[in-house]
This record gives C-alpha cells, structure tokens and sequence, in this order.
C-alpha cells in the first residue's frame, strides 16, 4: 500500500538533488504537493519530470513574504498541508564555505540565514496550514557532527538545526506535529559543482566513496526513503529526534 496515499507535502528546493529525490520517493508513494526553488527553469523541468500531482511554486527561503506565499499558494490548491520537508540551504550562491580569516560578516550572516533561520521561519509560516498531526523534516548534515576544514558555520547552523527539531517539537505538541531531523551525508548532488571547478567534481566525489565505510556516496533516492519513512505513520512515535543517512560516514575516526 502507498505510504503516503493523497498527503500533501511541501519541499523547499524540490527543484534540485536532495530535494527532488524526495519528491520523487515522495510521488511514488502516492504523495501530492509543492516543490520550491528559486530557479524557475529547474523548477518547471522538475515540475515536468514528477507529473501533474505536483506543482512549482518559485521563493527564496531567506525572505519572509515568499516563505509565507509559498504555504498560502499551497493550501489554496490542495485544501491541506500534510507534511513539510524544510530542505531548502547549503552553499551561498556566489560565497563558497571558507577559512575563518576569510569570512566576512556578511558571508556568516548569509550562510546562517540559509541554513538556520530560514529553517525556523519555513516551520513558523507553515503552521497556519498544516494539519494537526502533520510531520515535519528538517533536513540537518553530517556536517554537524564531522568537522571539516572550511565547514564550520555551516556545519554550525546544521547542528543548530538538530537543536530546532527538539525545541519545535515541544513547542507543538499541543498540536501533534512531529518534528525530526533527517541529516544526509556525502550524497552525490549539484552541490560538488557549487563547492569546486567542475573539472575537479568527480575526483572529489572518488574521494568521498573512498571514505564512506559502504564503499559508495549517497543518493539523493536514499535520503528520498528516509524521509517517506519519517512523514509517513510508520515513524509516529519518533519526535524531536535525528536520523542519519550517511553510509556509516559520521561514526569512523
Ligand atoms: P543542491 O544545490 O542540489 O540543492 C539546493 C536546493 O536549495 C536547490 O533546490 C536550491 O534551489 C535551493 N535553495 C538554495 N538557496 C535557496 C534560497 N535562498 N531560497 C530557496 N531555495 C534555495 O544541494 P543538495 O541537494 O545537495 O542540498 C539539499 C540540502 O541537503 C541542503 O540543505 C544541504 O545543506 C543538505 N545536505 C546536502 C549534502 C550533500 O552531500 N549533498 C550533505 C548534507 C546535507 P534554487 O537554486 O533554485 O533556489
């Protein structure tokens, strides 16, 4: 049986690599809803690829009116909110991840508000349209638990994101609206060609399956699973709580 038959989701940058996985394993277990992103091309093309149960609505995270569009436009075509994936963040368009005597307080500022505040205040403006009983996602990172050179405001925000689901959770409970965390590992995503030279995409992402004890990256359809597991009822008893998705990655010295 579909394990998400006629609910209806939303996933903030649904447009691209994680998000997309998770409108596809979403979509395939019977799921409807919205996908976001700032790229409108992107967004009509992944549009295309999952059919008509899903629709495209354009918005930038980081700015309070889109957010709050995005969740109104939502509810007036569906009649309801089932669950929100809060995926949407990363890497600074223009403002790679650096070295502490290379940020800016405006980079810092930027990769905060992507990654944290904007999770915060796609939950906040969801509310008034979520159904009781809804579940939320917060998709968090290895990269909270596993430093790395470079990563350490954003792997910051994400560990403040973990943080976020347990607060939320109680902050709703009232309303029995789970919150969880679903933190990916090294998945294989656009994002490596945000980080480095395209010329360099595939020797790094063979360093990573070098790393990765199941001897492989991640796709974006593994994190898609867990993330159906995780709205789905199956996972009710799990709230304000972290899964990893990271081929064993985090748990290696
Ligand atoms: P992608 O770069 O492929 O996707 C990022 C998505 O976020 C795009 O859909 C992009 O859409 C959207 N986005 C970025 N900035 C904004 C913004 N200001 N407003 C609205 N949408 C925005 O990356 P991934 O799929 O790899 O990453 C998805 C999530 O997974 C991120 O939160 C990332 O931190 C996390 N993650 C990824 C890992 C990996 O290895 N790939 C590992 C751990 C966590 P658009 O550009 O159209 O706005």
């Amino acid at each position: 049986m579909s394990k998400l038959k006629n609910k209806v989701a939303v996933i903030t940058g649904g447009n691209s690599g994680i998000g997309f996985g998770i409108a596809e394993a979403f979509k395939n277990e019977g799921a409807i809803g919205t996908i976001t992103g700032r790229n409108q091309d992107t967004l009509d093309q992944s549009v295309k690829e999952l059919g008509t149960d899903f629709i495209g609505i354009k918005g930038d995270v980081t700015k309070m009116e889109e957010l709050e569009q995005i969740f109104k436009d939502t509810f007036n075509r569906f009649g309801k909110i089932d669950t929100v994936v809060v995926n949407a963040g990363g890497i600074v368009d223009g403002s790679p991840m650096a070295a502490i005597t290379d940020v800016t307080e405006d980079n810092y500022d930027q990769y905060m508000n992507l990654n944290l505040k904007s999770a915060y205040f796609t939950v906040q403006k969801a509310l008034p349209y979520l159904n009781d009983g809804a579940s939320i996602i917060l998709i968090g990172s290895s990269a909270a638990h596993r430093a790395a050179p470079g990563m350490t405001i954003y792997g910051a925000a994400k560990a403040a994101v973990i943080s976020l689901a347990k607060g939320l959770s109680l902050d709703l409970l009232e309303r029995k609206i789970r919150v969880n965390t679903l933190s990916p590992g090294s998945i294989d995503t656009p994002v490596f060609g945000k980080i480095v030279p395209q010329e360099k995409v595939e020797q790094v992402k063979q360093v990573w399956k070098d790393l990765i004890p199941v001897g492989r990256m991640g796709l974006p359809s593994d994190i898609g699973k867990a993330a159906v597991f995780l709205a789905a009822d199956d996972s009710s008893f799990i709230v304000g709580t972290e899964i990893l998705s990271d081929g064993g990655m985090t748990n290696i010295s």
